[in-house]
């Protein structure tokens, strides 16, 4: 029910922990976190409390500068580990809030062709479809992102990290609101610009059917159709 992304200069997953608990007034069953370190994605998730998730990982720490995190409040499958975002593949994470209304039919139609899920989750088509347009049509990641969600009915946030993509993060929404927060020499995303506001208060909102895709350097911002657009940058007021 809530999403937290950083392209950071420093230890990602802690920074994110204090995100996600800035979302965890929305409710939620179960919690995850992914993060990239030397081009290499590595997730931990945890059904119930945030603080299950710490516990999770103070034994079992993830490393790197950039990572997504996710609060569920599951739709499809129960609130178990393995349901839990981030989903995954060996190319892509992806968090995700709301509901892909088509799931089942881009599932059949991607089994269909061999691949193999995980969850039972509506989102886990997401990293599966973003996988199969890398492997399959050559695309890069923008362009099987972007893919992906023109395939995709409903309701949805999306946030995506690439293996061997260290400053690299995509996400898009429709539906779901999502932010985007700028830093100095640092990006973040968010589902509000509260759970933003340790990071930074100039807060970029992305409006229905927007995308984008962000390095610690640059952001870039589509409409639905892909033609690239400008979003106003404000400064929130939000409480740190
Ligand atoms: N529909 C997704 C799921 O059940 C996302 C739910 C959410 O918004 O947290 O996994």
């Amino acid at each position: 029910c809530g999403i937290i992304g950083i392209l950071g200069s420093t230890d990602a997953a802690p920074r994110i922990m204090t995100g996600l608990k800035r979302l965890e007034y929305r409710g939620y069953d179960s919690a995850g976190i992914a993060t990239i370190a030397a081009g290499k994605l590595d997730r931990r998730r945890a059904p119930g409390k945030l603080s299950n998730l710490e516990t999770t990982l103070s034994t079992s720490p993830l490393s790197g500068n950039a990572g997504i995190g996710h609060t569920r409040w599951a739709t499809h499958g129960t609130p178990n580990e393995t349901n839990a975002h981030p989903h995954a593949t060996h190319r892509v994470a992806v968090v995700h809030n709301g509901i892909i209304e088509n799931y089942a039919e881009l599932r059949q139609e991607l089994e269909d062709k061999g691949v193999v899920f995980e969850s039972v989750t509506d989102a886990e088509v997401c990293p599966q479809l973003i996988t199969y347009y890398l492997e399959n049509e050559n695309c890069t990641p923008k362009e099987a992102f972007h893919k992906a969600i023109e395939r995709m009915r409903g309701a949805f946030a999306f946030a995506a990290l690439f293996s061997g993509e260290d400053d690299l993060m995509i996400c898009g929404r429709k539906g779901s609101p999502l932010a985007i927060g700028c830093g100095d020499g640092e990006m973040y995303l968010g589902s509000d610009a509260y759970s933003l506001a340790p990071f930074t208060n100039r807060i970029v909102y992305l409006e229905e059917g927007d995308w984008a895709v962000i390095t610690r350097s640059t952001l870039e911002i589509f409409d639905e159709a892909g033609n690239k657009v400008s979003r106003p940058v404000s400064i929130s007021s939000a409480s740190q």
